[in-house]
């Protein structure tokens, strides 16, 4: 799986990260899913409402309304993106919800070294997922 961003969409994120500091940050991604590609065409920010470095919770109505948009607008839903304050890739914690979340992409941010990796649980194995990014 390759997962496709816009280097405008990454600055968004780590943005977004560096704003909420010490607050985990999250977002939705939504876009086409073609060929073992993801294209992200859209980047919804959650809110996390725990307000807490080393959990995330979004509020279901703002999940809900982000699912409904997009649905309207036909892309698929991608993945999650989230920053937390440990290496870039998922915590013990993040593995439990992959297997909840199907074959959801997770984008994780490292708030400490700001390195980015992308994951994807199938079958219940962890894969890595590339990353390619385009320059806009
Ligand atoms: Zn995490």
């Amino acid at each position: 799986m390759i997962l496709r961003l816009t280097s405008e969409q990454l600055r968004l994120l780590r943005n977004e990260s560096r704003k909420t500091h010490l607050i985990e940050a999250c977002a939705l991604l939504f876009g086409r899913l073609n060929d073992g590609e993801a294209v992200v065409t859209r980047v919804v920010m959650m809110p996390n409402v725990l307000k807490s470095s080393i959990r995330f919770e979004a509020n279901p109505q703002t999940v809900f309304k982000a699912f409904e948009q997009a649905d309207r607008d036909e892309l698929q839903f991608i993945g999650l993106f989230h920053s937390h304050p440990a290496p870039a890739q998922p915590s013990a914690v993040d593995l439990k919800y992959m297997r909840l979340w199907g074959e959801a992409v997770w984008l994780v941010l490292s708030s400490s070294d700001g390195n980015i990796a992308a994951f994807q649980m199938t079958n219940g194995e962890l894969h890595e997922v590339a990353l390619k990014v385009e320059a806009v």
